[in-house]
């Protein structure tokens, strides 16, 4: 049986206020039975580890680079973010694919640097509205994953994956449930060829404007385990109200 896991993308977004304040007002009202993350700025990082020390709260960031330590200027590694006390970390994301080039090939090789060094990477998969449009979503969203489950069985297994629509990010429409789990039981397919375990033990995601009214039905979906959260992260009510439909 998985677990559901709901994690909070902060983006490029606040201050050291703002990140204090978000944290406190979350911490100590989180629900019980689920696991919840907050992935945030590189710069608040270090205060988030310390103000969640000892908390149910896990820490994510929302990049990393594929290389270990080194010559690497403006790149932040894995084990900086082990060092910061971060559990997961997002890879892939498509305003990182869309706006810096990365290739699902570079996303398969942070997400080993990433496993080599302790940590979980959330990958995020999805096609544009054109793309859907053109019928091509099973088809996208397989080629982004294809270096990805090459990994192999026993470093696939420790993924979480994070199905997130290009057209619902941030744009207030979301994948109905039946849109969204019929990707995720296609990724699932996916997992099962790599092994059994990995079927039964990946957790899939739904990421794109899910909001406290659209989360209970999406998560009570067989194949979707939680979600990634955008734009209702930053809010602490909304944020909270989330993760209790989980
Ligand atoms: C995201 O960017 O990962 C995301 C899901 O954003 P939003 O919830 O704002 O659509």
């Amino acid at each position: 049986m998985r677990s559901k896991l709901v994690a909070g993308n902060w983006k490029m977004h606040g201050r050291r206020d703002m990140a204090a304040d978000l944290l406190s007002a979350l911490a100590p009202h989180l629900p019980s039975g689920v696991d919840v993350a907050v992935c945030v700025p590189f710069p608040y990082l270090d205060q988030a580890g310390a103000a969640l020390v000892g908390s149910a709260l896990h820490l994510g960031a929302q990049d990393v680079s594929e290389c270990d330590d080194g010559a690497f200027t403006g790149e932040v590694s894995a084990g900086m973010l082990r060092d910061m006390g971060c559990r997961y970390v997002i890879v892939g994301h498509s305003e990182r694919r869309a706006r810096h080039g990365e290739s699902s090939q570079c996303v398969a090789d942070k997400a080993a640097t990433a496993l080599r060094n302790g940590l979980t990477p959330i990958v995020c998969v999805g096609e544009t509205k054109e793309e859907r449009l053109a019928g091509q979503t099973e088809s996208v969203v397989s080629e982004q994953l294809a270096p990805v489950l090459a990994l192999g069985a026993e470093r696939v297994e420790r993924l979480v994956i994070a199905y997130e629509p290009i057209w619902a990010i941030g744009t207030g429409l979301s994948a109905t449930v039946d849109e969204a789990d019929a990707v995720h039981s296609a990724i699932r397919g996916a997992l099962g060829r790599v092994s059994q375990a990995a079927a039964d033990r990946v957790q899939i995601l739904y990421g794109g404007s899910v909001k406290p009214e659209t989360a209970p039905a999406l998560f009570a979906a067989d194949d979707i385990d939680g979600g990634l959260i955008g734009g209702a992260a930053l809010d602490p009510e909304a944020f909270l109200a989330i993760c209790k439909a989980a």
